[in-house]
């Protein structure tokens, strides 16, 4: 017997039905100019997420995993060359490191947020070390502060995971400004997600931004000389006409998860179950709403079989990941973050989430039969 789905971990159909005619009317304008790769959608959208975050450069690639993979090339991030990043992230953040020839150097994490411990970045340091990539996991931002003081006085690179903060602030700037650049993603899932794959940097640094454009396309300047040997990685004109139709519509998505968080929060009072922790100065845009409970398995197979759609962000922190076993780290070396990964639980979230909904997980997670 399978179980009906009562409440699904992912919903996107709300989001889709709720703008049909602007997502149907954005479609026909790329398919009826053939603006298909590059050109005028890309270069509008470019320009409306740039303002968005208020960096003067946005440069649309073909994922989240690319833009950061190129941010690291373009800051000249190569073999021998080391980049810290915190170990509980999604396999890409560090697959990046690896893309460019450098090496990932992992960093334990908080305790109650799951954000990188920035009080463990110093000690990592050595002489190849280039860049921090600080991870907004979740939807909240790092201490961007305590990130950028370590970085300016060792001479290191900032370079934002933002892939699952968009819209999230930081002291009143956008996750994505703050650093030397930011890196979203546009999978379907994000908070800002297209119809397939897609990614953008974000930058002030005029130099980077012109060197990303490059490398994005075959390393081919203005003038179509091939300056350098680069990649095929442009954000397609469908999906950034279609981003372009979200796009005024991230902010009210964003609030209606955050209602939807405060519904959970108040709902799992009573449960096994403990709420997110917030960082203070800063919005979280709830990418994913995570509790954590020492009987997490026992609460995910009664979810499970309640049909409420649980994840896991995520299942096994990367220094125990086999495709990083070469690092050579071993179980024991980020204790909180192994703790943790056996605590988290990752419930639904996603815009229109309805309130009875919410009602139903919590009530699933407070029976105790
Ligand atoms: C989604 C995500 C990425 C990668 O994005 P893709 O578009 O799937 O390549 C990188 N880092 C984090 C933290 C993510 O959540």
């Amino acid at each position: 017997m399978t179980t009906a789905v009562a409440v699904p971990f992912v919903n996107l159909n709300r989001q889709h039905e709720a703008i049909v005619g602007e997502l149907d009317e954005a479609i026909d304008r790329v398919r009826a100019r053939s603006a298909f790769t590059l050109g005028t959608e890309v270069d509008a959208f470019e320009r409306e997420f740039a303002e968005f975050c208020g960096t003067r450069h946005a440069i649309g690639v073909g994922s989240g995993t690319d833009a950061l993979h190129l941010v690291l090339r373009g800051c000249g991030i190569g073999a021998g060359d080391e980049v810290i990043t915190a170990v509980n992230t999604f396999a890409a953040t560090a697959e990046a490191i690896v893309m460019c020839g450098a090496t990932p150097v992992f960093v334990d994490v908080d305790e109650w947020t799951a954000l990188i411990d920035v009080t463990k970045i110093e000690a990592v340091i050595t002489g190849h070390t280039r860049a921090i990539i600080p991870v907004h996991l979740y939807g909240q931002a790092v201490d961007m502060a305590a990130v950028l003081e370590i970085a300016r006085r060792r001479g290191l690179k900032v370079i934002e995971d933002a892939c699952q903060s968009h819209g999230a602030m930081l002291d009143g700037k956008m996750t994505g400004s703050l650093g030397d650049a930011g890196c979203f993603s546009f999978y379907p899932s994000k908070n800002l997600g297209a119809m397939g794959d897609g990614g953008i940097v974000t930058t002030d640094d005029e130099e980077l931004a012109t060197r990303i454009r490059r490398l994005r396309n075959h390393g081919e300047n203005d003038e179509r000389l091939h300056v350098e040997s680069g990649f095929c990685s442009r954000l397609h004109g469908m999906q950034a006409a279609i981003l372009r139709a979200k796009l005024p519509h991230l902010t009210e998505w964003n609030m209606s998860r955050v209602e939807a968080a405060s519904w959970y929060d108040h709902a799992l009072a009573h449960t096994a179950a403990a709420r997110p922790a917030t960082r203070p100065g800063g919005t979280h845009v709830y990418h994913l709403y995570v509790v954590r409970s020492v009987q997490r398995d026992k609460l995910r197979a009664r979810l499970g079989s309640k049909g409420v759609g649980t994840g896991i962000h995520y299942p096994v922190p990367l220094h125990m990941e086999p495709a990083f076993a070469s690092l050579g780290y071993a179980r024991g070396d980020f204790p909180v973050a192994e703790r943790v990964t056996e605590q988290i639980l990752s419930l639904p979230m996603y815009p229109y989430l309805r309130r009875d909904e919410v009602e139903v997980t919590a009530h699933a997670l407070a029976d105790t039969t």
